[in-house]
């Protein structure tokens, strides 16, 4: 199985592909946090990405999809599961081409729809686990205070462009870049839209229904 979440900033794309990570053994790739780590390791990508990043926009696409096909080739034999890539028109075909390259076929491209206001008030509250990666919201916290769900870590961050004003314009390259490629999966008939306001055990639910209904 190989699926592409695709969804605003704060739709829950992270969320839930970790969890379908975790039930179907899939790989996770998420450029999002491949080039956060290239950022903390200070290396020649991380310092290149790290402004633009941070301003809410996106790296060339040329970046992106160097590291995206190197960890493609690694980890293709188990299925994966994309979470933030493809990003662009350009990045959804060169995915096309290194799917049909390396013999992967695309499940389905699966779309979590959540309304502006409710993405706003998520990526303001956002707090997210220093050790996993798991995100916490004002309507999301962890079980218990300041410890992490998941891996039980107890550092916690906000991402710098979950900022007011870059949060603003990641919308904006959001909506211009990033939407049109709804129109694309669909025009080919590999897209499926779900709900993504209802909680998260909800929306899961959705996700493992249309998984179902794939087999
Ligand atoms: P994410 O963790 O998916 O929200 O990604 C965080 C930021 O990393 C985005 O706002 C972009 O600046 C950058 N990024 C991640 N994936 C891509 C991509 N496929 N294309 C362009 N920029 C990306």
């Amino acid at each position: 199985m190989n699926l592409i979440l695709l969804g605003p900033p704060g739709s829950g794309k992270g969320t839930q592909a970790r969890l379908i990570r975790d039930r179907h053994g899939l790989v996770l790739i998420a450029t999002g946090d491949i080039l956060r780590e290239e950022i903390q390791k200070e290396t020649p990508v991380g310092r290149e990405v790290k402004e633009i990043i941070e301003a809410g926009l996106y790296p060339s696409d040329d970046i992106v999809l160097k590291i995206f096909e190197q960890r493609l080739r690694q980890e293709k034999a188990q299925g994966v599961i994309l979470d933030g890539v493809p990003r662009t028109l350009n990045q959804a075909e060169k995915v096309d081409t290194m799917f049909e390259q390396l013999g992967i076929k695309l499940t389905m491209a699966i779309q979590l729809a959540v309304d502006e206001e409710e993405l706003i008030k998520r990526l303001s509250s956002r707090r997210i686990c220093k050790s996993c990666g798991a995100a916490y919201t004002i309507d999301l916290p962890s079980r218990v205070e300041e410890v992490c769900d998941v891996c039980s870590g107890s550092d916690f961050l906000r991402r710098s462009d979950d900022a007011p004003e870059a949060v603003k314009t990641r919308f904006e390259v959001y909506n211009e870049q990033t939407k049109p490629l709804i129109d694309y999966y669909s025009r080919t008939n590999r897209l499926r839209s779900i709900d993504g306001m209802k909680s998260v055990e909800k929306v899961n639910e959705q996700i493992e229904g249309l998984l179902r209904s794939s087999q």
